[in-house]
């Protein structure tokens, strides 16, 4: 355990799929969070975007962790839509795991396992890694100034461009000396001439220029306490708890983290795990960055699980959950009880509470449009027209569904653009739930099963 296996996991990139959120990009707000009616694939939602990016603030300045939101709303109002939104806009660095509440009644493992994966697959773990530097690369270095300045504790870190070895050495010993004069403080930006040794300071500007994020991966200059210079180039990687978990259980190895069949990981692993990094961050080698976790129809988790999500808020690397859910008043799984959402009182007490409103006849054609485009699809106008009109009548979904099934008829009959013949053809094939409950009205008694008692309506 003493040399947990990270290096393994360096080149493990974020598979994007396209599906039915891939057109949202962000939240689309702009600088004080107000939301662009229609910015980044979203449109509409103003006050529930605005909500979530005051909560995706929060959490990038770290202010807070281990707290809960509910996006509550009925079916296609965009609540997916809009945690999706969330995990785009905070970025790479922040890991970002969703998960249907339904996925913990798995067979091969464990309720409460599923859910210890699932939050460590939202919780990072930035490693700094120190290794060589190579000939050619650009160097910060951070001295520590001399003690003959009277501020032995002060550190000055001071970043230049260099091209070769023997510059860097050079250089580092000229810094000290132009630190210990007081020429240059911490931060700035200083060019030194290699044959006179001659040090000139660029300005704290240059730091904020392009030619100095053109200056590449930074390097470390660390001075040793006999005052003598060691290379050292720091690399950072950012993985997420779950996947050291797995690549130290030794039943699995790393291959399981692409199969996606982990398993489960013994108690003792995560233990073993959790005091390292403790050791790590104690060190300086490591930084926890608690994501977010996506729970969708959080009203499937069972009582168990809610008292396991109760729990696993408290502690404090906890990342910030954020569930979704389109029932109402109803039981909460495992009793006897019903509750707001079929969510526990005591958990809904925690949660910051998002709703999401209907749509208007408006907003559902420029998420049509939006969708075309994302499908690459031509409409016609009347077309189009006529598909705002089936959302609105029957459901957003359905209508999005509709556009891929009429481009392909559109294909079949050779057209260059979906028409109103297209759409009409393909409503009339695939019935949306409005048309299909009527037709199971009306034939009833020709299905199996039709006799679902009253009290179990709300089971499912
Ligand atoms: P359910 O309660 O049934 O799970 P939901 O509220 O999660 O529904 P979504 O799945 O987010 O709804 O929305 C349905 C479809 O509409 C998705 O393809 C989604 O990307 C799209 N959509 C919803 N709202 C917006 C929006 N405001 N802007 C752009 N696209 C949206």
């Amino acid at each position: 355990m003493a040399d947990l296996k990270v290096s393994e996991m360096k080149d493990l990139t974020r598979i994007e799929r396209i599906g039915a959120h891939s057109h949202i990009r962000g939240l689309g707000l702009d600088d004080t969070l107000e939301a662009r009616t229609v910015s980044q694939g979203m449109v509409g939602q103003k006050a529930a975007r605005k909500a979530a990016g005051v909560i995706l603030q929060m959490i990038k300045e770290g202010k807070i962790a281990g707290r809960a939101v509910l996006l509550a709303g009925q079916p296609g109002t965009g609540k997916t839509a809009i945690a999706m939104g969330m995990a785009k806009a905070l970025g790479q660095e922040t890991p970002f795991a969703m998960m249907a509440g339904s996925e913990i009644f798995s067979l091969e493992m464990s309720k409460t396992e599923a859910l210890t994966q699932a939050f460590r697959k939202a919780i990072g773990v930035r490693i700094k890694e120190e290794t060589e530097i190579i000939e050619g690369e650009v160097v910060e270095i951070q001295i520590d100034r001399p003690a003959a300045t009277g501020a032995a504790s002060k550190t000055g870190k001071v970043t230049l461009k260099t091209t070769d070895m023997e510059t860097v050495y050079d250089l580092g010993t000229k810094m000290i000396e132009a630190l210990s004069k007081e020429k240059v403080q911490s931060g700035d930006v200083i060019a030194i001439d290699k044959a006179s040794g001659k040090v000139s300071k660029l300005g704290r500007s240059f730091a904020r220029s392009r030619d100095y994020d053109a200056m590449g991966p930074q390097t470390r200059f660390v001075q040793c306490p006999d005052g003598e210079l060691q290379k050292r180039k720091e690399v950072v990687h950012v993985v997420t708890l779950h996947e050291i978990d797995v690549i130290n259980s030794r039943t699995q190895g790393f291959l399981a983290l692409f199969a996606g069949d982990t398993g489960e990981i013994r108690p003792e692993v995560r233990e073993q795990i959790n005091s390292k990094v403790a050791e790590w961050r104690e060190e300086g080698k490591a930084e926890i960055i608690p994501g977010v976790l996506f729970i969708d129809e959080v009203h499937m988790l069972d009582i168990e699980c809610f008292s396991f999500l109760n729990r696993a808020l408290e502690n404090e690397m906890a990342p910030i959950l954020v569930v979704a859910t389109n029932r109402g008043i109803t039981r909460i799984r495992g009793t006897n009880y019903r509750s707001p959402h079929g969510i526990p009182i005591d958990l809904l007490d925690r949660l910051l509470i998002i709703s999401t409103q209907p749509y208007t006849e408006e907003e559902i054609r420029r998420i049509l449009d939006i969708r075309c485009e994302e499908e690459d699809v031509e409409m016609s106008e009347d077309a189009r027209e006529l598909l705002t009109k089936i959302g609105h009548e029957t459901s957003l979904r359905y209508a999005i569904h509709l556009i891929t099934a009429a481009a392909l008829a559109c294909q079949k009959r050779k057209g260059k653009e979906v028409e109103i013949e297209d759409i009409s053809r393909v409503y009339s094939l695939f019935i949306d739930v409005k048309r299909s409950t009527q037709f199971l009205m009306e034939y009833q008694e020709q299905f199996m099963f039709n006799e679902v008692p009253d009290q179990l309506n709300d089971e499912q």
